[in-house]
């Protein structure tokens, strides 16, 4: 069933929306739909309604709203990324591919080895794009929410609001493979039907310095391997997500 997605003032508590634009037109002509047929509209805040088209002539499409209801669409695990600010465009590519993958929320980190600095107004104009890469890929891959890029954080801040998550762990690439702090190890041991929130830190291409390592640790936050091949800082991410939407069943 066709998709959409609007801004929640649109719908409201009324039982009809009216669509306009390029979403209207859209339905009207490229879908070629007709009085009688049903569109799901999504409100970024994984909520959705089934809905009928009462009346449709090209410019304005108006819906009667049958029934509303969380998305089906959702990890039933909030998985927030914490990632060290890689080199060039690379964040682009991990922002958009972790959307479709699930992810709930990605924080830039700011870490001793990244090489990319970017001062405060360049980073408020990426912060912007980034939101925007997620909503495009929100909206191609059928999310039910609209996953936040937050604004740049120090190494410290990340370590500190990660320990509020249910299980949260740093992947690093030293760590001891055979001592069971591999990623299936790990997530097997630390994985229950109770966990609702999982944090996990990326370093960037320089990768992580021991008093980084140190400090984590001595928060609580556990390192973990991803084996024994080094994984470049925009695979990582990827690699780890996908891993945690298997063995979390949220990817049937
Ligand atoms: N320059 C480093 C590698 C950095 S890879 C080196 O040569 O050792 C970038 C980041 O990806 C790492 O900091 C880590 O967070 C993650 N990563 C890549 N491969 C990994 C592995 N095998 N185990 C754990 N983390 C890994």
């Amino acid at each position: 069933m066709p998709r959409f997605f609007i801004k929640d003032a649109d719908i409201g508590n009324t039982d009809t929306v009216t669509i306009t634009g390029e979403d209207a037109r859209h339905i009207s002509f490229s879908l070629r739909m007709r009085v009688g047929d049903s569109i799901t509209l999504c409100d970024f805040y994984n909520y959705e309604y089934d809905c009928t088209i009462k009346s449709i002539d090209g410019e304005r499409v108006v819906l009667s709203v049958d029934d509303k209801h969380p998305s089906q669409n959702e990890p039933d695990v909030k998985v927030s990324i914490y990632q060290a600010l890689p080199k060039s465009s690379k964040l682009e590519l991990i922002i958009q591919k972790c959307v479709e993958l699930g992810v709930f929320e990605i924080i830039p980190v700011l870490s001793s080895r990244c090489i990319s600095r970017p001062d405060e107004k360049s980073s408020e104009k990426k912060t912007k794009r980034y939101n925007a890469i997620s909503e495009e890929a929100a909206k191609q891959s059928g999310r039910g929410i609209i996953p936040k890029v937050c604004e740049t954080v120090s190494f410290r801040n990340a370590i500190d609001r990660m320990k509020q998550s249910d299980i949260a762990f740093m992947c690093y690439e030293q760590e001891d493979t055979d001592g069971g702090n591999d990623l299936k190890s790990f997530l097997n041991k630390k994985i229950d039907d109770n966990i609702k929130s999982i944090s996990f830190f990326v370093g960037p291409e320089g990768g992580i310095s021991e008093e980084e390592v140190k400090y984590a640790k001595d928060c609580g936050v556990s390192c973990v391997s991803l084996g024994k091949r080094i994984l470049r800082t925009e695979t990582a991410p990827l690699c780890v997500l996908s891993c945690i939407m298997y063995e979390t069943e949220n990817m049937k």
